[in-house]
């Protein structure tokens, strides 16, 4: 397996550290609004990797934050008049619900800052014993930047460059600091905002800190791989990895992944110029499959643009693969009531030597996964299979060849994280026919079969209530 390391900017061989397990770490939003589809990209992406991860049979630990302290969470909070608790509490349910619906599934731990506030003062505290940090005489506390030497290594700059060159580093304002180059470990707080007791002063963290602690913790002080968006190479991933190395003595992460950006209608998604969606708004619109299915029709390195007729392609091809699963679920069922005869059960010799055939769509699936998660390809992969599966289905088909092809579609989709079988939905005639026939049950006092019919709809997320008016129903 092939993964783009942007620590060498190659792709290298993928070796774990140890035998059988990953370790992941991926930046996750800051939590003052509702994700948008930017924000969703390396959600979906890293997701289909730790899937991937799985399949080949890695045990994978995988990690990623809510950063819930935060300028813009505190902005939010003020405007609202609440704690700044109550806007990161309500955004990381909303987001939950958004990674829910894209299938994203759940970390194994999702820590949060706030909670890992002691961790974070220890590891200042080490950085200052090891003259990695210093505090200012107002209690800021700054990483002491040319202390560690290979800082740059992973956004491939110079110091002396970055001194002369960006300006951003040397206009904080920060004339407190000892070099322009060094970077906010632990700041004071501001009238209104929330804090905590230091050594240094009654403050809060500065934002990578708490990447580098929370990594710590729950994955040791080496990792395999660190993943975010591209924008968080520079400042923010440089800092974590002097933060950590300098602090631990140990090489921080082995892999750096870092996915490109998500534009809209080409330009960079931006809320002042109303260039900008929700997850949440592309909802309203489209089964967020179909959104899933957009991300990963690109390469995780290219930038990808959304655009409506682009998400219509998606819609088109995610339908695609849905609509063959239905077709064989469908002679699946049809064929049902027959007695199981060996010519329903067992596969022909030709449909033997086509099922064998099949499995060069999961080879050709895998390569495409294995040279750096190449997922346009894979997805290719998966449309190949469908058209080979409509091609060489038909209803004589055996139900065995018929679900060796369905399961094998399932597979492959479901390594993407994509739902492409849907459950049959109940039509409102079935459900006021069941309706009548559970009211003819009751009155000739069949209690056991209506409740078994309020069962099967409740099954099917129809919910019945008893009124003076009669039975209404809705759904759930
Ligand atoms: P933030 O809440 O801004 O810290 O972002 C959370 C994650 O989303 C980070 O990994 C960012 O790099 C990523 N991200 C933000 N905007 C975009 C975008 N437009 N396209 C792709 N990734 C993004
Ligand atoms: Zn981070």
């Amino acid at each position: 397996m092939k993964i783009f390391n942007t620590l060498s900017k190659t792709k290298e061989e993928f070796e774990p550290r140890e035998a059988g397990k990953v370790s992941m770490y991926v930046c996750g939003p800051t939590v003052y609004n509702l994700i948008h589809i930017g924000n969703a990209r390396p959600m979906v992406v890293f997701d289909t990797v730790r899937r991937y991860m799985e399949y080949k049979g890695y045990q994978v630990n995988y990690v990623t934050n809510f950063t819930d302290v935060d300028d813009k969470i505190i902005k939010k909070a003020k405007e609202e008049g609440v704690e700044s608790s109550v806007i990161a509490e309500r955004y990381i349910e909303e987001c939950r619900k958004d990674m829910k619906a894209l299938n994203v599934k759940p970390a194994t731990v999702h820590p949060k800052a706030t909670e890992e506030i002691g961790g974070m003062l220890d590891m200042i505290h080490t950085l200052i014993e090891k003259g990695h940090a210093y505090a200012a005489p107002d209690g800021t506390v700054y990483f002491k930047t040319r202390s560690f030497k290979e800082y740059g290594k992973l956004s491939h700059k110079n110091l002396d460059d970055l001194q002369g060159g960006n300006r951003s580093l040397l206009v904080s304002g920060e004339d407190q600091k000892e070099d322009p180059l060094d970077f906010v470990l632990w700041k004071p707080k501001k009238e209104g905002e929330p804090y905590w007791e230091s050594p240094w002063c009654k403050g809060r963290p500065g934002w990578h800190i708490e990447c580098s602690v929370m990594s710590k913790k729950y994955l040791g002080d080496e990792i395999d791989i660190h993943a975010g968006g591209e924008d968080l190479i520079f400042p923010h991933h440089e800092n974590e990895i002097a933060q950590s190395e300098a602090a631990n003595d140990k090489v921080f992460a082995k892999y750096w992944m870092h996915n490109a950006f998500l534009n809209i209608d080409n330009r960079k998604m931006s809320k002042s110029d109303g260039n900008f969606f929700t997850v949440r708004d592309i909802g309203e619109k489209y089964d967020l499959q179909v959104l899933r299915f957009f991300i990963l029709s690109a390469h995780y390195r290219s930038p990808l643009n959304f655009s409506a007729d682009l998400m219509k392609a998606a819609e088109n091809g995610y339908d695609r693969i849905v609509t063959s699963v239905a077709n064989l679920n469908y002679l699946l069922q049809t064929n049902e009531s027959d007695a199981p005869d060996s010519s329903e059960t067992q596969m022909t010799q030709q449909e033997t030597a086509a099922a064998e055939e099949a499995k060069r769509f999961v080879v050709k699936f895998e390569e495409a996964m294995e040279d750096d998660f190449n997922t346009a390809d894979a997805i290719s992969a998966i449309f190949e299979l469908v058209k080979f599966t409509n091609t060489n289905v038909t209803e004589q088909s055996s139900k065995a060849f018929i679900k060796t092809l369905k399961d094998e579609i399932l597979m492959l989709s479901d390594l993407c994280g994509l739902i492409v079988e849907k459950e049959a939905e109940i039509l409102d005639d079935e459900v006021e026919a069941l309706i009548l026939e559970r009211q003819e049950a009751r009155k000739e006092k069949n209690f056991a079969r209506a409740d078994e019919i309020r069962g099967l709809l409740l099954e099917q997320g129809i919910i019945l209530e008893d009124t003076r008016e009669g039975v209404k129903w809705k759904r759930a």
